[in-house]
């Protein structure tokens, strides 16, 4: 029987990574995952999460209670992240939504968790149709194809270095019939794109936003990079406070999802720390706790409940003014750090391959590089990147700026 069992392929990420360990290049450089590194090369955490986690671990706050959380998760936790999410990020329209109950909600193994959750749930009740960006997160694929989703298609979003909107919209309304029968979801990247770094402006985003509502598609927001584009975790929210303006959409007839993660912006990364919201319709007393049960069912099937660590730190961070105030400086030290080290490449290259270098953000810097030359970095000079040609700034500090550069240089001469 299991000499059926075939050999999966690696992960086209974390695959690299297992590569990478075993490389003995003394000058080797790791630009593959989305983990931010300080300037000295280190994962260290954030000094608020530190704080918070301090805290959580002595005196009279300490927890001494490593039972199991609720199956949808702590209810501090659940308090502290829709008020984020929907209070702060949505001041306008997100409060309303609360006192109406029209959210339901639940604590999620970071945002992969709340991306499959959401799957199950849509899959089973609403539509096993999704629309991914081309190109996308690879997991997007693996993760809604997993969960139930038969037809995983995916919508023109750049091409030869560039973010195409018009083509977007134009194929989206030859493909999408409204009236067909099939409901139709679609995948937004919140903000930072992975893996171009481009995003559409805001007026094309309220051309993209029109055309998904006049088709009665289905969003699903996958908010992982809060606050990674301008330093800022409300202002990036716009996408989502764009959907929910009232004085554009009265609403989505078929539902709201919004996947969210605290892994990156707040370095809980291993901890495992986001959430799913669905934001249901209006005048259907009953849907939010429905929804949320089945959230439930789907949760209890699958890990039976969340862990209860990472949750505590991010609800200690979110609970307090002062320490929210102190997370959003945290968030712009690293924004400000990536920047630099995006300038400080494009100083060095001046090279006309650095694709959108103005208006590229977040975590990752998207060359435009061929595998041909990506395998010349990796075995000429143990450079090792996504074979996508993004390569993840913050692995880049004082002491490789240099060697990266130049082996770059080397490369595309
Ligand atoms: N969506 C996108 C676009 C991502 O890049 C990532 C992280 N690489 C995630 C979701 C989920 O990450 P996590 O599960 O670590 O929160």
């Amino acid at each position: 029987l299991f000499n059926k069992i075939p050999r999966a392929p690696p992960d086209k990420i974390l695959g690299l990574t297992e590569q990478f360990s075993k490389d003995t290049n003394n000058n080797k450089v790791n630009l593959t995952v989305g983990v931010y590194k300080d300037d000295k090369g280190l994962v260290s955490t954030f000094p608020t999460v530190a704080k918070a986690q301090k805290i959580l671990e002595q005196g009279e706050k300490m927890n001494s209670d490593f039972s199991y959380l609720p199956i949808i998760g702590s209810p501090s936790y659940r308090i502290s992240t829709l008020n984020f999410l929907f209070r702060d990020s949505c001041p306008e329209s997100g409060p309303k939504l609360l006192e109406q109950e029209r959210v339901s909600f639940v604590q999620t193994l970071s945002g992969t968790g709340a991306l499959a959750v959401a799957a199950d749930l849509l899959a089973q009740f609403v539509s096993r149709t999704v629309w991914v960006p081309r190109p996308s997160w690879p997991n997007h694929v693996n993760i809604f194809k997993r969960h139930g989703f038969s037809d995983v298609r995916e919508y023109p979003y750049y091409e030869d270095g560039k973010l195409d909107v018009d083509e977007w919209i134009t194929h989206l309304r030859k493909n999408v019939k409204k009236n067909e029968g099939v409901r139709h979801c679609i995948i937004l990247h919140a903000c930072c794109h992975n893996p171009t770094g481009l995003d559409p402006t805001m007026k094309q985003w309220q051309q993209i936003l029109d055309t998904i509502h006049e088709l009665e598609m289905i969003p699903i927001i996958d908010m992982a990079y809060q606050g990674l584009e301008s330093g800022n975790p409300v202002r990036d929210a716009y996408v989502l406070r764009m959907c929910l303006d009232k004085s554009r959409y009265e609403s989505w007839p078929h539902g709201l999802f919004l996947c969210q993660s605290f892994a990156k912006n707040m370095g809980l990364y291993g901890e495992r720390v986001g959430s799913l919201s669905v934001v249901v319709p209006p005048n259907q007393p009953d849907s939010k706790d429905n929804v949320e049960s089945q959230l439930k069912q789907i949760v209890r099937s699958m890990y039976s409940s969340p862990p209860g660590y990472g949750c505590r730190v991010a609800t200690m961070v979110l609970s307090n003014d002062n320490f929210k105030r102190d997370w959003y400086k945290n968030v712009e030290t690293m924004v400000q750090r990536l920047l630099n080290v995006r300038q400080g490449m494009y100083d060095r290259l001046g090279w006309k391959g650095l694709l959108n270098f103005e208006q590229q953000h977040g975590m990752f810097f998207y060359t435009g590089l061929k595998p041909h030359a990506l395998n010349r970095l990796r075995e000429e000079y143990s450079i090792y990147m996504t074979m996508d040609g993004r390569l993840s700034l913050s692995g880049i500090n004082d002491s490789n700026i240099d060697y990266v550069c130049d082996a770059l240089k080397a490369i595309s001469d």
